[in-house]
């Protein structure tokens, strides 16, 4: 399989919610709805499942979609402002769309279990930096077999060292054939991603998220101290982190468990992983285990995440165990 339908499907779905999703973060006053998990959402995360699931849908009718959001709260009387503004939002691409379609297209991605052959979605991921005004991702991948075989990521706000007139870029990948980096705003090639070889200490980049309740920054400090590097973090929203590491903008991504309860979900690890593994770098668990998507929704059988350009990957691992990290 060379998986090139599914690859020209996703590369324009992401692209699609993009457009959706820049001029929402253009326009917006930090408008969000706070979840039962008090996480925020958007019109931005609602409109952009309901685009790349209607594709999904309409391209592949019996490929289960596993994403971030359902319509439960948007079909709420108190959420009717926001119910229209996503049906506006989507409207502006699909003039047909009625306001039952979109909240159908939204719940398209409701699955939860495992199958032999599904889509993993986050229409926003990087909610608090979308807010910000920040980075943030529209992630996409498919998995066959409990295999993550394509990816795509938008990252509208992202500009890498190999293209630094461009802000906004579309990493794309297929299992066993590279990952490409296309300019979001025509969609032109950039170029193949590849990751760093720097392994002198004096020279990694180490990246993590803004958040500190999403990854102990003091813990990843830990083991960057272990590993002798100098320069401060580069914190990022999103999968933007993963994208950054595939073109080689930074030689580490890691992501050190902020509590011992959380469960990382797959839609936030499934594109980044193939996009730094087919620009030649390596993705575990900070234990070094391979990540596991046979689980449905959550990667159960991991703990952490730890990105790196391949060559510092034992390292890197090494040092987690050195830091004596105490959660
Ligand atoms: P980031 O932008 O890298 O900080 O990651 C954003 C993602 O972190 C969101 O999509 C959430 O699914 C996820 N998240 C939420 N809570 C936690 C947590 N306690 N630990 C790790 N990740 C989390
Ligand atoms: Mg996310």
């Amino acid at each position: 399989m060379n998986y090139y339908s599914e690859k020209m499907i996703a590369m324009a779905a992401v692209r699609e919610a993009s457009d959706l999703c820049r001029a929402v973060q253009h326009e917006m006053k930090g408008d969000s709805i706070t979840k039962k998990d008090k996480s925020p959402v958007t019109i931005a995360d609602f409109g952009s499942q309901a685009l790349v699931c209607s594709r999904l849908r309409m391209a592949y009718p019996s490929d289960p979609i596993i994403a971030e959001e359902n319509s439960t709260m948007l079909r709420l009387v108190e959420n009717e402002t926001e119910r229209l503004g996503v049906v506006q939002r989507v409207r502006m691409l699909r003039p047909d769309a009625t306001e039952q379609d979109v909240l159908d297209w939204i719940d398209f991605g409701g699955h939860k279990n495992q199958s032999s052959r599904f889509w993993t979605l986050d229409p926003i991921d990087g909610t608090k930096g979308f807010l910000r005004g920040d980075q943030y991702a529209i992630a996409l991948a498919l998995v066959v077999d409990a295999e993550v075989v394509v990816a795509a990521l938008s990252c509208p706000n992202l500009t890498l060292s190999s293209a630094p007139e461009d802000k906004g870029v579309v990493a794309v990948a297929v299992k066993g054939q590279g990952t490409e980096i296309y300019r979001l705003v025509d969609m032109e090639l950039i170029g193949k991603a590849e990751v760093s070889s720097q392994t002198n200490p004096a020279g990694i980049r180490f990246s993590e998220s803004v958040e500190s309740s999403h990854t102990s920054h003091s813990n990843s400090q830990k083991v960057a101290d272990v590993l002798g590097i100098s320069q401060h973090a580069i914190r990022l929203d999103s999968q933007a982190k993963y994208v950054v590491v595939a073109a080689g903008d930074a030689e580490i991504y890691l992501r050190m468990p902020s509590s011992r309860r959380y469960v990382e979900n797959i839609w936030d690890h499934a594109g980044g992983m193939l996009i730094v593994q087919e620009a030649g770098g390596r993705v575990t668990d900070i234990n070094g285990k391979d990540l596991v998507f046979k689980h449905g929704y959550q990667l159960i059988e991991n703990r952490g995440i730890a990105v790196s350009n391949g060559s510092l990957h034992e390292s890197v691992l090494n040092a987690v165990k050195q830091a004596k990290i105490v959660d």
